[in-house]
């Protein structure tokens, strides 16, 4: 027992947890739980706790099903939305190992973002990283299902008799300071209904299982007031859909930010350059991983904010890389703005890490920044700079990770073959779907 893992159990006992929920997360990205008595905390600390896998989504095949799950005592935290009289409840998230060989089980997404850091950290560095998730609140049916009306409809929102959506912001805040975040600022999004909490940067393991927990806070919360949250990309056609901007940064050893260069035009180092070059030369396959829905390419169309084109700029944010400008060194940072919430964090983050670091050890060289709205360029236009377009799919995302030996070796053979063989099944049934805006369309014209 280490002395984390001591001082957990100790507040245990003082807060008088009844159950421990241990979390894990599957390749879609969602947090599963297995919960436990508390008194079984040190037994999981030492020895794992065993579970049946094959029934959680792409993890495994039936006949290697035993899982152990390790807590991880970093990410104790009590949870604010369980009240007293159904028992306390905590939860710490896990790493998952394989029971028959003991390492650590290659279909755990927390395993392939600590190779990526691994990584990093080989060629001298940490990463820090920070997301900024969006999402809509929408009102309840009369049997409590999501509908697709927003809480602040049509404009409305002054002419409300109470704004009830910053009610609910202000519990989801209050909410998530209790379990540990340190809130930025909150904000309503440019479209109706659609809100953004930003929560302070930190190491890129801890950012990740955060925005898991920031997911599961603002469910809860928000169907305590009888809202509806999604983080569905894009629900409604006409407006902004939800976005999941990532910041990233990677730190020297000695706590030097590494992506910092005060005579730099844009206050970015060789090594930043190199980073963000990398993203742009394996954006296609990232895409895959950081848009991995159907509806997520109902996003990354041109006019609602959302990068289409694969550029960088330091000015304008129809690109697909935007450099922040930083107050201080530390704060040098680039941008990722493709990314959106139904995406798996664990692995978008790896999968960024990964092409970044490429990029610094194949020396890439950033092109320029392109600092027109590049929305309104046309293909000539796009040609002469050389700015390449995102998938505009998920089947052509999924053929370009397939294509792109660096990414899909950097999820493993075992996640992007789950991947590859659930995102395929996905983007078919969608295809062979009639929409109603077929219906619309067609049903009466012929
Ligand atoms: N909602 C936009 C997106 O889809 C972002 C809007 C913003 O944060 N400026 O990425
Ligand atoms: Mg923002
Ligand atoms: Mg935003
Ligand atoms: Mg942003």
């Amino acid at each position: 027992i280490t002395e984390t893992e001591q001082a957990v159990l100790d507040e245990i006992d003082e807060k008088d947890i009844d159950f421990l929920r241990l979390q894990f997360t599957d390749i879609l990205g969602t947090v599963k739980n297995v919960s436990v008595p508390a008194r079984q905390a040190e037994k999981a600390f030492t020895d794992g706790i065993y579970f049946d896998g094959s029934s959680i989504e792409g993890f495994v095949r039936i006949q290697e099903s035993d899982m152990r799950l390790v807590p991880d005592p970093d990410t104790f935290a009590v949870l604010p939305w369980r009240n007293r009289d159904d028992g306390c409840s905590a939860r710490m998230i896990c790493d998952v190992y394989n029971t028959s060989t003991g390492d650590p089980f290659e279909g755990d997404p927390r395993y392939v973002l600590k190779q990526a850091l691994d990584r990093a950290h080989e060629m001298g560095y940490t990463v820090n990283a920070a997301p900024e998730p969006e999402f809509f609140l929408f009102e309840e049916d009369e049997e409590g299902r999501a509908t697709t009306k927003t809480n602040d409809a049509g404009g409305y929102f002054d002419l409300a008799p109470k704004d009830l959506a910053s009610d609910v912001r202000r519990d989801i805040i209050y909410g998530l300071e209790n379990m540990g975040f340190e809130v930025e600022a909150s904000h309503h999004e440019v479209a109706e209904g659609q809100h953004e909490i930003n929560f302070e940067y930190d190491d890129a393991l801890t950012t990740a299982d955060n925005v898991g927990t920031f997911r599961t806070v603002v469910r809860a919360i928000a169907a305590q007031h009888d809202y509806h949250a999604t983080f569905m990309p894009k629900p409604i056609p006409e407006i902004n859909g939800s976005g999941m901007h990532t910041h990233i940064s990677l730190f020297t050893e000695d706590g030097e930010n590494a992506f910092h260069d005060g005579d730099d035009e844009f206050d970015l180092s060789a090594t930043a350059k190199s980073f963000l070059a990398g993203i742009l030369e394996h954006a296609p396959a990232i895409t895959a991983v950081a848009n991995p829905t159907v509806n997520s390419y109902k996003r990354l169309v041109p006019g609602y904010e959302a990068p289409v084109y694969v550029a960088w700029s330091d000015r304008n944010r129809s690109a697909l890389i935007r450099k922040p400008a930083a107050r201080v060194p530390a704060a040098s940072r680039i941008e990722l703005r493709s990314p959106d919430p139904s995406c798996n964090p664990y692995l978008a983050i790896a999968v960024m890490i990964h092409a970044g670091l490429d990029g610094i050890e194949q020396d890439l060289e950033a092109p320029d920044p392109v600092r027109d709205n590049i929305y309104e360029f046309d293909e000539a236009k796009r040609d002469e700079h050389g700015i390449e377009t995102l998938p505009s799919n998920l089947g052509e995302a999924v053929d370009a990770l397939e294509e792109d030996d660096a990414i899909s070796g950097a999820l493993g053979d075992h996640i992007t073959s789950k991947f590859v063989e659930a995102k395929r099944q996905e983007f078919e049934e969608y295809l062979i779907d009639v929409s109603d805006w077929e219906l619309d369309r067609y049903l009466e014209t012929f």
